[in-house]
């Protein structure tokens, strides 16, 4: 780069890339800086490798903030028709596997190139491997101190993402150099997590690892009904996940096992029009066959439904439909999909991106306090508020 950079972007992540190359497009001498020997290592492993990239029905009710309303307006700008408008450019073949949730048909590697491709015709550099070791005001602009030297620049973009797993990049850069130009940092804690419980209920999910069904899963405000999934360290899958931004510890999950089935009348329903039937091999008509035998283990054995009292069903139905556990703790930053928390948006301009009364300063992506829910909520918040930002250098 022959002169210094108009903008330097910390952090080739989803949110950094769509900045940069928003700003490149715009006419900015951009330069991207990570630590990390590659760009867009998240977006490679997200999905299963298949990156879940946008929701269709995004919108600011599936973000979690202390400031909920600052995701608005970068939502509205730019909307999950716009992403998929840009990959289908590139003929990028992708697949709605869920309700409004687009994966890539083949592979997230098509997707990152996609961006790379774009930063390069946008003139965007990128250097890898570069580590920052501080950051200062310089008159107008800001001076980077790294290891590749000092660097100049008129504005500095933060998108350096959250704290999840670590052995991909992930720092507290963000988070402090947040801190030391006076912004507060919201508690972060790790989110879309799987639970990890204890001995007893450790054992009985490890018996049962592999096996998945639709539950109704509730904790404090949150409700949601999805697949969940036992696993040999507790207890994982959608349900979980989405729950898990909602758990706090010491907290019960309220799990029904059969949704939106009223358990009790449907036990005295079969008593009554099949009364030899073992309630074994009811539950197993409704459930994975290892999970309802487990529950015929669990809970006192089987035996035909006409030897069962009322107050027999009645407890069944609550164990099917009211099942209480709590617990241990979730797997923490090294499986965590998301943070929960993060750099303050009460003094972020939600139009442009910058701290208040330092313009040459802007925080995008993840490092914000702003967390979507399970489904490519979170890969819609980057590419907006990456956009967002990088129209208004
Ligand atoms: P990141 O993508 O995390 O990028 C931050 C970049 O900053 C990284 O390249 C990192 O190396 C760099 N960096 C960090 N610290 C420093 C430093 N000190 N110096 C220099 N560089 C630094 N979301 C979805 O919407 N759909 C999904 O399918 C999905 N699946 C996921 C699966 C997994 C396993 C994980 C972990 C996350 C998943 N997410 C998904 C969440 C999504 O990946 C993130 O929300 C998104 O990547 C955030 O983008 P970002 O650019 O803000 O941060």
């Amino acid at each position: 780069m022959p002169s210094p950079p108009d903008v330097v972007i910390i952090g080739a992540g989803a949110a950094g890339l769509m900045c940069a190359l928003t700003a490149g497009y715009a006419g900015r001498r951009v330069l991207v800086l990570d630590h990390a020997n590659k760009a867009g290592k998240k977006i490679l492993m997200s999905g299963g490798g298949r990156c879940n990239f946008t929701n269709l029905a995004t919108s600011p009710a599936n973000f979690f903030s202390a400031n909920p309303h600052f995701c608005i307006s970068a939502l509205k700008r730019y909307r999950p028709e716009h992403f998929v408008e840009l990959v289908e450019r590139h003929g990028l073949e992708y697949v709605e596997k869920a309700p409004g949730q687009l994966f890539c048909a083949h592979s997230a590697k098509e997707l990152l190139a996609i961006l790379l491709t774009e930063c390069d015709w946008a003139g965007v550099e990128i250097r890898l491997k570069t580590a920052i070791e501080g950051v200062e005001r310089h008159s107008e602009g800001m001076r980077l101190r790294t290891s590749d030297g000092v660097i100049d620049t008129g504005a500095l973009v933060v998108a350096t993402g959250g704290l999840s797993i670590p052995t991909l990049g992930a720092s507290g850069f963000g988070y402090d150099l947040a801190r030391q130009f006076g912004l507060t940092v919201t508690e972060t804690r790790p989110a879309l997590v799987p639970f990890t419980l204890t001995s007893q209920w450790k054992a009985r999910a490890e018996a049962l690892a592999g096996v998945a069904c639709e539950v109704a899963v509730s904790c404090r405000e949150g409700h949601y009904r999805e697949p969940l999934l036992f696993t040999h360290r507790g207890l994982s899958g959608p349900a979980m996940l989405q729950i898990s931004s909602y758990w706090q510890p010491g907290d019960d999950l309220a799990i029904a096992l059969l949704p939106g089935v009223d358990a009790f009348a449907a036990l005295v329903a079969a008593r009554r029009e099949s009364p030899r039937r073992q309630l074994g091999t009811w539950l197993a008509e409704r459930l994975p066959k290892r999970l309802a035998q487990a529950l015929i283990d669990w809970h006192g054995g089987d035996g035909i439904l006409a030897e069962r009292s009322n107050a027999e069903l009645e407890a069944w139905a609550r164990h099917l439909n009211e099942w209480r556990i709590k617990p241990a703790g979730t797997e923490g930053w090294r499986t965590a999909e998301v943070t929960l928390g993060g750099v303050d948006t009460r003094a972020i301009s939600s139009k442009t991106f910058a701290v208040e009364g330092l313009p040459q300063l802007r925080f995008i992506g993840e490092v914000l306090d702003v967390t979507g829910e399970l489904g490519g909520y979170n890969f819609q918040w980057a590419w907006a508020s990456g956009v967002a930002c990088g129209n208004a250098l």
